[in-house]
């Protein structure tokens, strides 16, 4: 593993996500890097949180769990489940993650509760939408939001954060823009419904992070950006 080439790359990525946030006129504390690391092994992992990374996402129960063990435990970084959760997966993923992005259905937010309830703790989700209009196997239509934040609202074990998203890929970053406005407005929209902060944003990948950025991501999940040439 080239380790200046990972500094390399952190940096360029830390460096377009400010100049993102410069042009939208937002605080840089506002946004943060969630490092995709379910590509790359544990030395990666302990090097990217050696050279200031708090947060990383995995999209595999399995592998978060695998990787977790390697390093004796989660070298006191966030760990997120950015991927698709099965239900019958909840019980090994909540002593795992900080935070679930992708919540997409009530049996899954029912799940989570009632497993958090055993646990007496209250799990932070993200409720995964696909605003980009595309077939996507996860993520529930913007039309079906209302109805599963009334469904999830009475849940005392799960607290919902705001909403998630992921892009289709596109050749250029700004076909992503419409997608990415449509979850900020979603956002707003179950702000009012609900009384919630939903202070969160997850969207924005390597491929669009700057537009995601501009559109009002505060989670960006980057993963092969920051492994080029990382080995
Ligand atoms: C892999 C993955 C990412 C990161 O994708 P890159 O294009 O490598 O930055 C982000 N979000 C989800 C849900 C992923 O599965």
């Amino acid at each position: 593993m080239d380790e200046a080439a990972l500094r390399r790359n952190l940096d360029d990525v830390w460096r377009r996500m400010a100049a993102a946030c410069e042009r939208a006129g937002r605080q840089i504390d506002d946004v943060l890097l969630v490092a995709v690391v379910k590509t790359v092994d544990v030395d990666t992992v302990r090097a990217l949180q050696a050279l200031g990374v708090t947060d990383v996402g995995e999209n595999r129960v399995q592998q978060a769990q695998a990787k977790r063990e390697a390093l004796g435990g989660g070298l006191g970084l966030r760990w997120h489940m950015i991927g698709h959760l099965q239900r019958n997966k909840v019980r090994h993923a909540l002593p795992l993650f900080e935070m679930i992005h992708s919540v997409d259905s009530v049996r899954l937010a029912r799940a989570i509760d009632e497993r958090a309830a055993g646990e007496g703790r209250r799990v932070p989700i993200l409720l995964q939408c696909n605003t980009s209009g595309e077939e996507s196997k996860f993520g529930l239509s913007p039309a079906a939001l209302p109805e599963l934040l009334d469904a999830i609202l009475p849940l005392e074990h799960v607290a919902v954060n705001g909403l998630m998203t992921m892009a289709p890929f596109v050749a250029d970053p700004e076909e992503t823009r419409p997608g990415f406005a449509a979850l900020r407005e979603l956002a707003d929209q179950a702000r009012v419904r609900t009384g919630l902060p939903l202070p969160h944003l997850s969207m924005g990948m390597t491929q669009d992070f700057e537009v995601a950025i501009e559109e009002g991501a505060t989670l960006v999940r980057v993963g092969s950006a920051l492994f080029r040439g990382v080995g």
